[in-house]
């Protein structure tokens, strides 16, 4: 099951993508399930019996589509109560930022007010210089978890997508100080994420999926997600000893080697446009650009 989350004339909506280039919305499934399909993709996420129900109506060849062209794509889940993202989680990422790997998972958060869509803008706040890019896979969580052992964390995953972690370089350090992650990573639009949410059945291994960024078409990173050195379920599992985790609940995992940002001339300038893909997913692309 592929999610895709839309807008048409500023009413948001979800459905499930068929094929290349389209869609069905949530409302044209079969009409047995229409009145228990929920109106927020977050309650449907854990109902396995009714995804289930929707998978088989989905095969009804005589089921409208809709092209996914006609609609505005928005990120597979609009408002996730929380997003994490795992900082310094590749080895070769660590090794070009001059930091040590770190022993244990290192993590922060990003406001939901960051994310927008697979083809959105990423808007450049007027007090950032250097903007930076980050590829990065996503999980969905699909189930509330508290405390769960990481041979038992994959259960909660609903699904994957892509992510962007979109970074001010420059307010990382200011004033010859550290000011960590919150500041240089939560300005809305700094996080492009989709184009959908792919379900973990169709994703034989999360940890063998090719991912490459290119900014102007040109390849910036390009790695797999086997190079991760804290994988999925020891993330979920340390976490969730955190902080309970709840349906639609967004993990980004970290992000490889090939950051602009010790790459000469890498940082992205206005009017650059940024691609993310991950085999088995799809690709978002964002264009930087100021508002005046
Ligand atoms: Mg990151």
């Amino acid at each position: 099951m592929k999610i895709v989350s839309y807008s048409v004339e500023g009413v948001t909506d979800y459905g499930f993508v068929v094929d290349r280039t389209d869609f069905v919305p949530r409302y044209f499934v079969e009409d047995i399930l229409r009145e228990r399909i929920p109106k927020d993709v977050k309650k449907l996420l854990p109902d396995i019996e009714l995804r289930g129900l929707i998978e088989a109506s989905l095969e009804n060849v005589k089921l409208e589509k809709v092209p996914l062209s006609s609609v505005h794509i928005e990120p597979p889940i609009i408002d996730p109560k929380k997003i994490i993202c795992i900082a310094l989680n590749y080895r070769d990422h660590a090794e070009e930022v001059g930091l040590k790997i770190p022993e244990e998972i290192v993590f922060f958060l990003k406001p939901p007010t960051t994310l927008t869509g697979p083809f959105d803008s990423i808007i450049k706040p007027r007090m950032v210089e250097k903007i930076d890019y980050e590829g990065e896979l996503a999980v969905v969580i699909g189930d509330r978890v508290k405390e769960v052992e990481p041979s038992e964390a994959m259960l909660y995953v609903f699904g994957y997508t892509v992510f962007n972690d979109v970074t001010a370089r420059d307010l990382q350090f200011r004033d010859g100080l550290w000011r960590g992650w919150t500041m240089s990573k939560c300005f809305d639009t700094f996080a492009p994420m989709g184009p959908w949410v792919v379900s973990a059945d169709e994703v034989e291994d999360p940890h063998n999926m090719r991912i490459i960024t290119r900014v102007n078409k040109e390849i910036r990173q390009n790695s797999n997600t086997s190079n991760m050195i804290f994988k999925i379920p020891e993330i979920i599992s340390y976490i969730s000893h955190i902080m309970t985790l709840e349906p639609g609940d967004i993990i980004a995992t970290g992000t490889p080697a090939g950051i602009g940002y010790t790459r000469e001339d890498g940082l992205l300038k206005e009017g650059d446009i940024v691609e993310v893909w991950i085999e088995k997913i799809g690709a978002i692309r964002n264009q930087l650009i100021s508002i005046k």
